[in-house]
This record gives C-alpha cells, sequence and structure tokens, in this order.
C-alpha cells in the first residue's frame, strides 16, 4: 500500500538546532546500525520507518558498513526509500557515514580520501539520492593527516553530494584539529556524534564542553546502552531475540551482579515517575540542551512507540541527583 504520513506528525516531536546551525534536528533519530540488515524481514523494517516518520523522526543515521551484511542496510534502506519516501525527500535527513572497515584491501577502511570518496559515492548509489544532509567521518584514523580528511569531507560539500559534514568517536582534541582543518576550506565541522547514556558519560568530560565551544552540535549514539537500559534483560534472563543473545556487539558479560543492581535501581525511579526505564534513559540524555538528538535503535514498531513517549517527559534537579548513583559505568 502507498505510503502517505500522517499530517500531524510534527505536532509532538521537538526540534533542536545542530550546535550553532540553522538545522534542526528531532530530539529522537532512527539509527539504522542493527535491525535493516538482510536479517530482517523488509515488511518490519519498512514498518518501523513509516512510524519513525509519522512521529516527527526526520533523521535517518546510517553509514556504508549497516547491516548484516555490511553494507546491506543502505541497500535495504534505499528500496523502501524508492517505494515511500521520494516524494518525501526534502523532509528528510538521511546521514552516512565512513571510516570503519568496509570491503578487504587498503582502500576500504580508515580516513583516506581515497575511502571517504567513493564510499559516499556507493553509499549514495545504493540509497538512491542526489546528496547526504551529514556524511561523517566514522572514527579517528592516527594515520592519515587530518589535512586530506577534511579535504574528502570539504569535497563532499563543495560537489554537493553532501550538505554537512561531521565527525564520529573522536577525542576532545581531534574534533579541534578537524575543525581547524575544515576552517582552511571554509566549511564548517557540523556535527559530532558519540557514546552517550546513563552508563557511558565519557564524553561528558572533554567531548561535550569542546563541541560546545567549537558551535559543533552533539548527536548522542546508544542512549539505551544497547538495550541494557530497558526492560529487555531486568528479570534476569536473555531472549532470544535480544541483541545480547546475538552477542556480537552486546555480550551476555555486561549483565552482571553491578549492572543489574543499578538498573534495577533506575527502574524504580522510572517506574516512580510514571516511565518505563527505556523512556527515562532518553529523559535522562535529552534533560542537557548541548544534546541535538538521541539516536536510538528499534527492533519492533513497538519498541520505537513506547521510547516516542520520552518525549513528553521533564527531569528536575532533585530527580537527576536520585539518578547519579546509578548513572555510571557498568
Ligand atoms: P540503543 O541504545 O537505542 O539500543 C537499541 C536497542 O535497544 C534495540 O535494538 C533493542 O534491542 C533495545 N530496545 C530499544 N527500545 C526498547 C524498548 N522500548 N524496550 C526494550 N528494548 C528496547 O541504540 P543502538 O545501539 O541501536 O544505536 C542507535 C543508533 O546509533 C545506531 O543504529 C546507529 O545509527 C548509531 N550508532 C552510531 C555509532 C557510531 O560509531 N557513530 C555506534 C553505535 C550506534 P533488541 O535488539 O534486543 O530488541
Amino acid at each position: 500500500t502507498p505510503y502517505h504520513p500522517v499530517a500531524e506528525r510534527y505536532d509532538a516531536m521537538e526540534y533542536r538546532s545542530l550546535g550553532r546551525s540553522g538545522l534542526k534536528m528531532p530530539a529522537l533519530s532512527l539509527g539504522f546500525w542493527h535491525n535493516f540488515g538482510d536479517d530482517k524481514p523488509l515488511q518490519v523494517q519498512r514498518d518501523i520507518m513509516r512510524t519513525a516518520f509519522d512521529h516527527g523522526i526526520t533523521h535517518w543515521d546510517l553509514a556504508n558498513n549497516y547491516g548484516p551484511p555490511a553494507g546491506s542496510a543502505e541497500s535495504n534502506v534505499g528500496l523502501i526509500f524508492a517505494q515511500d519516501f521520494k516524494h518525501l525527500r526534502d523532509e528528510l535527513l538521511i546521514t552516512s557515514k565512513a571510516g570503519f572497515a568496509l570491503r578487504p584491501g587498503p582502500y576500504g577502511a580508515w580516513g583516506s580520501k581515497k575511502y571517504l570518496v567513493h564510499s559516499l559515492d556507493q553509499t549514495l548509489l545504493k540509497l538512491g539520492i542526489d546528496y547526504v544532509d551529514i556524511y561523517y567521518h566514522h572514527l579517528d584514523d592516527p594515520d592519515t593527516p587530518i589535512e586530506e580528511t577534511a579535504e574528502a569531507l570539504a569535497l563532499a560539500v563543495t560537489s554537493g553530494k553532501a550538505l554537512y559534514v561531521g565527525v564520529s568517536n573522536y577525542p576532545a582534541e581531534r574534533l579541534r584539529e578537524m575543525a581547524a582543518a575544515l576552517a582552511q576550506w571554509r566549511i564548517p565541522l557540523r556535527a559530532y556524534q558519540g557514546p552517550y547514556s546513563m552508563f557511558d558519560r565519557e564524553i561528558e568530560e572533554s567531548v561535550l564542553p569542546t563541541a560546545a565551544d567549537l558551535g559543533v552540535g552533539t548527536i548522542a549514539y546508544s542512549p539505551l546502552q544497547q538495550g541494557l537500559l530497558t526492560d529487555r534483560y531486568l528479570d534476569g534472563t536473555v531472549p532470544a531475540d535480544s541483541r545480547a543473545a546475538r552477542g556480537k556487539f552486546l555480550h551476555e558479560k555486561a549483565l552482571s551482579s553491578a549492572y543489574y543492581e543499578r538498573a534495577t535501581a533506575l527502574q524504580g525511579i522510572a517506574e516512580r515517575r510514571g516511565q518505563t526505564l527505556a523512556q527515562l534513559a532518553l529523559t535522562w540524555v535529552l534533560r542537557d540542551p548541548a544534546v541535538s538528538s538521541a539516536i536510538i535503535g528499534a527492533s519492533s514498531v513497538e519498541q520505537l512507540r513506547s521510547n516516542l513517549a520520552a518525549l513528553a517527559a521533564d527531569l528536575s534537579d532533585d530527580e537527576v541527583a536520585a539518578i547519579e548513583p546509578y548513572a555510571v559505568h557498568g
């Protein structure tokens, strides 16, 4: 059936500026790292994407290597985009990245101009679009001069293949270096994407303040700590269809007794607020106005719908303080 998005799709979503730019990000974005490979029925993928857009999630966060197999997420999204979303291109932010290993050989990973240029061309081809909204370098590459990676990102903008550029997983001082290298091309560094959740607060120390200082917008990924900050594992079992059961990116050893202690305490706080643990985790990440968007994953429409309810909530200073002892790595 043809897709007609609901008219009130923008009503409940909050939109936040991406750093010092005119671009508005939805507070919640949809991530394609998992659940959009060839291992997931296309119809489920389509339903998740439609539900997201119907609720004002205008941003799809992709990367060249998302799958499995690597690269298949962009192909699948390209199929669904052609059928459902082509006429909505101007209402969508479609972003991608290159940096992690995509193919064998010396040109399929890291930060060379050779890799970043051809990867973006492949991404555009697979998605069936003329440009991405943000093109990211996916991880810091100590072996490629940062000027070369910056040149490749600048070229993406000047050639019209990307509107904005960003970096992901960079330490604070490299963020500064990239901003300076891009300035040589008169291209602003617009986005930093990094891990941020109640269980992973490393970026608070220097990356967040540095990004704010540079006017670079921060986009948080894995705000649910891949599912650890949900009720997925709280009863002490590992559901067969969960990420921990697959064991590739989330391991059962993460389900330690320290984990259960903290997660159960946080669940209690959530419950007293009338929220689920996942909703509390999202409200917590979004409490910081410096976070432009939190990118969530969802393996079902139900998960996505439930997470969207986090948008209506606020956190008081007292509640933030009550969360503090449990919001630690574990
Ligand atoms: P999350 O922390 O949001 O974890 C998502 C997972 O949590 C889901 O797949 C699901 O796991 C579980 N989940 C979500 N909602 C619920 C719910 N309501 N109840 C129970 N379980 C729930 O984010 P991801 O780790 O998936 O990352 C999100 C996105 O961030 C990625 O898709 C990607 O776009 C981006 N990212 C970027 C990285 C980078 O290097 N730049 C690195 C990592 C992510 P289950 O499968 O078990 O159902």
